[in-house]
């Protein structure tokens, strides 16, 4: 299995000179690949990357002898994404008008979306040109970089992508990763409630994960109104547009982090684990909750727990959209009917039990993981396809283009 993991860089001033140069090249590549393509194509020819790549590689050494500065993959593998952009964009063209998501490739401008990517394995040479030791990577050219984290994941590099997001510096490693056995003296169940009050409930006793949206405060709101008010064009403007991008990265970031730490957590302690079905489009319906949905990344949860579970062999359990895991009490089975968004206490008019709104529906998701594993264990024993409702999880693994997205 091939995943991902974006970590942000410490480089030194040498090593930000490095990249910003490896990057133009890899921009320039680009651009050059697609004019030569965009020219062929008009002559009647019919362009392709590897031809691109080949025809680069002949006249560089005279042309664009700087180039060589640089790792050689940053060119080629620039030529080679500009061809994942053509392919996009021609099996999107036989799809109908609304559904089409590519649009013709563009030339790239400076300072947006600033990348290259170095690969393992491209160069005879040097087999091993990235390596990760702890919490620095080594670089085809420059070298060791410093991070900020170690790599989450065991396995073998593929390869790398250095890219720049609001001045600063990040690295994707791609991993390829063996199957770990699950390392779990029991079968232990869990239920998790997401929210927006709190990112996750967990039945058991552990204390919710903060939602990390709570983080921003009004800092963003007071950026936002700063630069409205800035003149267009200052430098003022400038600067207070790159604050605000570099707090919605941090943002983005601080997520990113704890919703790692959050599907990791489980995947290693449960083996069995019910969730709500985590359908974000049946959610965005609701409009007042759809910001709110977006924001806690309930999309980006599902992926997570369903690679890492497939990681580690825990299986997930997904409650259709249908079942009332907020409105039923966990200790009796009543369903109160009359419960609304707001109501965070409730106690059941049945048994006279008072619950947390959230605990109480991860409580209820994790009863109903409980009966559904056993159900599928047993069916599965006898040879009857599952229930419907135990849908496991959909192993949707982190595609290589993981790496592309950053490019
Ligand atoms: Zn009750």
């Amino acid at each position: 299995m091939i995943t991902a993991h974006k970590i942000v860089l410490d480089p030194n001033p040498a090593q930000e000179n490095y990249f910003a140069r490896a990057c133009g090249t890899a921009r320039f590549a680009y651009n050059w690949a697609l004019a030569e393509w965009n020219r062929q194509y008009k002559a009647g020819e019919r362009p392709s990357e590897a031809a691109l790549r080949r025809q680069l590689n002949s006249l560089k050494d005279d042309a664009f002898p700087w180039m060589r500065e640089v790792t050689k993959n940053a060119p080629q593998q620039a030529i080679k994404n500009l061809g994942t952009a053509f392919k996009n964009y021609f099996a999107d063209l036989k799809k109908p008008k609304r559904q089409r998501r590519f649009r013709h490739p563009q030339f790239k401008k400076k300072g947006k979306h600033d990348s290259f990517r170095a690969d393992n394995g491209a160069d005879k040479d040097h087999p091993n040109a990235v390596e990760v030791d702890d919490k620095r990577v080594k670089l085809p050219v420059i070298g060791w970089v410093k991070m900020r984290e170690s790599l989450r994941f065991v396995g073998k590099i593929k390869s790398a992508v250095v890219s720049r997001t609001a001045d600063r510096w990040f690295v994707s490693l791609t991993v390829a990763i063996e199957h770990t056995p699950p390392n779990r003296e029991n079968q232990a169940v869990v239920g998790v409630d997401l929210g927006i009050k709190a990112l996750a409930t967990l039945s058991d006793d552990t204390p919710p994960v903060e939602n990390p949206k709570a983080l921003r405060g009004n800092l963003k709101k007071r950026l936002s109104r700063s630069l409205s008010r800035k003149l267009k064009g200052s430098a003022n403007r400038r600067k207070a547009k790159s604050k605000l991008a570099r707090l919605h990265a941090r943002i983005a970031n601080i997520r990113n982090d704890v919703m790692h730490k959050l599907t990791t957590d489980l995947v290693t302690r449960f083996a069995v684990i019910g969730v709500e079905d985590l359908n974000v489009r049946g959610m965005m319906a609701n409009g007042r909750l759809a910001r709110a949905v977006a924001d806690v990344g309930m999309f980006e949860f599902g992926r997570q727990l369903a690679y890492k579970a497939a990681m580690t062999g825990a299986r997930v359990v997904t409650a259709d959209r249908w079942f009332a895991s907020s409105k039923t009490c966990s200790a009796c089975g009543h369903v109160h009917t009359g419960l609304t968004l707001s109501d965070r206490e409730w106690s059941c008019v049945e048994c006279g039990v008072i619950h947390d709104r959230d605990r109480n529906a991860a409580i209820n998701l994790m009863n109903f993981a409980a009966s559904s594993a056993v159900t599928a264990c047993e069916e599965e024993g006898a040879d009857v396809s599952p229930r419907t409702a135990v849908k496991p999880a959909s192993v949707k693994q982190e595609p290589e283009r993981e790496a592309f997205a950053y490019v």
